[in-house]
């Protein structure tokens, strides 16, 4: 479960690189009381690689699809944010336009572009914009096709591929998942023949081509780590351009872009919605304007409101409502105090998001419940105390269920896994304790999809961070017990209420949070009866 920050996208918004952000990009996701996180994850990455796939197939029997000027007609102004990217691409139009103004000089444009960022963040848009910008023919493949659909005839296909080009210039070359081909040749005996052909083919034409011939090949990848050096030498790929995920304000010019077509109700505020889906991509935001307008046909109104965007964020961060899940009355009532649980133990720390939502209605990604927290902005640095108050939330769930039930579930499978994700960060990689100082213990290998890490350690000091690993995690775990026994008044009173109700909102939250205490009977075999002092030293967090 799931707690603290939600919302998948929690995420904190990114426009640099750094560790930080492309950790918590990963890793902060909604606080879900995933049973099924796994399988979730994997097939939501599926669902984006195969949007890709299904576009390739269509073209896979020609070689290269040549896209008339125009047929598409996207341009930049169809790509929402992004403007760094844009500004980058800007020139190689400009160049398109007047390769004169660049030989006169003697500046030659660079051969290869690489559009490196997270899946859907709009690589494909950005390529196809370029095209429609400049007004040259489109031509694209993906390099998972070569190797999956190609076989024995990938170097043939990259031949006539630029062969085609070259008759069309000036024009674009777009190679989408050139990791596919590009990998790093890792020297395997018995690696990878087919691949290696069409790897070096590709090198071969990209060489042969004097420079300012009109043909400019972009290519998007979202592991530029994994790719070979021979690619990214000078003279091939020499130029890198980052598409990463949309910040807030991205984020809410992407969400007006896609709603240009639909019947909008007057409530609808695009920056709530946008503060609420953070850490989402271009194609998620696309998917949840779509969802929300879906729900609207299917509840046969005629303008989408701010309820149907708002479902449809929940949609797509956890799928479905499972209406009719049978779920027993005992199971219902651990759920309901596990969330708040979570909800209650941020409430009363300083550095964490405020409560939006808490839920019990089961979703169709395995989840069971969750609680979702917005951030109110963007938020690119964490201090150490936000990361440690971020461990206590996670652990919040779990301690809601030893408190009340002195007995635990597994239902906190999900939290466990991101509270050790972070204890561990700001020990190998955010150099947040004492007994490493600033040394790198771990260094992430893949930035975008889901940022793997490698130790570089010896075994001796993997043991020490295992160590420092469960003391930080156990130290949080026992604030989050203490949060939560010394009101264990409101616990009851706020997760009895979500029993009944399965939703409440963060301001019904707050409310209850701050009445007076109800009397009951529980007082009386209660020393905890302290409702959370909403000014005192404990860190109270005021809403
Ligand atoms: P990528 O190639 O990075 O995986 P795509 O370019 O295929 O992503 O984007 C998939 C879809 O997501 C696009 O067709 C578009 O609907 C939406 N999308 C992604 N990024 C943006 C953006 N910046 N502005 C508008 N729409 C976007
Ligand atoms: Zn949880």
């Amino acid at each position: 479960m799931t707690s603290a920050n939600l919302c998948a996208i929690s995420k904190v918004a990114t426009s640099t690189t750094s560790p930080i952000i492309s950790f918590l990009v990963s890793f902060v996701l909604p606080l879900v009381i995933f049973i099924a996180l796994g399988q979730y994850m994997s097939k939501r990455l599926m669902n984006s690689i195969g949007g890709k796939n299904a576009m390739s197939f269509g073209m896979g029997k020609s070689s290269a699809k040549v896209y008339v000027p125009d047929s598409e007609g996207i341009h930049f102004s169809d790509v929402a944010g992004e403007e760094e990217a844009k500004e980058s691409l800007a020139e190689i139009v400009d160049y398109l336009h007047n390769p004169q103004k660049y030989t006169d000089v003697g500046a030659s444009m660079p051969k290869g572009v690489l559009l490196v960022g997270p899946p859907g963040t709009g690589k494909t848009m950005l390529a196809k914009a370029v095209a429609g910008e400049a007004n040259v023919p489109f031509f694209s493949m993906s390099g998972s096709e070569f190797v999956e659909m190609f076989v024995g005839m990938g170097a043939s296909k990259v031949r006539d591929l630029f062969k085609q080009a070259k008759e069309k210039a000036p024009c674009i070359v777009f190679i989408d998942e050139i990791d596919a081909i590009g990998k790093k040749r890792d020297g395997m005996i018995g690696g990878n023949d087919e691949r290696e052909q069409t790897l070096n083919q590709l090198l071969t034409e990209m060489d042969g081509f004097e420079g300012n011939n009109g043909v400019i090949i972009l290519a998007a990848t979202n592991r530029p780590e994994s790719l070979d050096p021979a690619l990214t030498r000078p003279g091939r790929f020499d130029r890198r351009v980052p598409v990463e995920l949309p910040d807030l304000r991205g984020r809410e010019e992407i969400l007006k872009v896609h709603s240009r077509k639909i019947k909008l109700g007057e409530d609808v505020d695009f920056h709530t919605i946008a503060r609420m889906a953070a850490g989402a991509s271009g194609a998620e935001l696309a998917n949840i304007v779509n969802e929300a307008a879906l729900r609207t046909v299917r509840d046969n109104r005629t303008y989408v409101t701010q309820a149907d965007l708002e479902e449809s964020v929940e949609v797509v961060i956890a799928g479905y409502q499972k209406k009719n899940a049978v779920i027993s009355d005992q199971e219902k009532k651990v759920v309901a105090y596990h969330e708040v649980g979570h909800a209650l133990v941020s409430a009363s720390l300083s550095h964490t998001a405020p409560v939006q939502k808490i839920t019990i209605i089961p979703r169709t990604s395995g989840a069971l419940g969750y609680t979702m927290q917005v951030e109110t902005g963007d938020k690119y640095l964490m201090t150490k105390g936000e990361i440690e108050d971020r461990i206590a939330v996670f652990t919040g769930g779990r301690a809601a269920e030893e408190v009340v039930f002195g007995e635990i579930t597994t239902g906190a499978s999900n939290d466990i896994e991101q509270a050790t994700k972070l204890a561990r960060a700001m020990i190998t990689q955010y150099g947040m304790s004492e007994d490493f100082d600033m040394v790198a213990m771990e260094t992430v290998t893949n930035q975008y999809l889901g940022g793997d890490t490698s130790l570089a350690c010896s075994a001796q000091t993997q043991r020490e961070i295992d160590v420092k690993v469960v003391e930080l995690v156990k130290k949080q775990h026992e604030r989050a017990l203490e949060i939560l026994q010394k009101n264990r008044q409101k616990l009851d009173e706020i997760a009895m209420y979500l029993y009944e109700k399965e939703t409440i909102t963060g301001e019904e939250f707050m409310e209850i949070l701050q009445s007076p205490i109800a009397i009951t009977d529980a007082q009386s075999q209660d020393d905890y009866g302290q409702p959370v002092n909403m000014d005192t030293e404990e860190g109270g967090k005021e809403v």
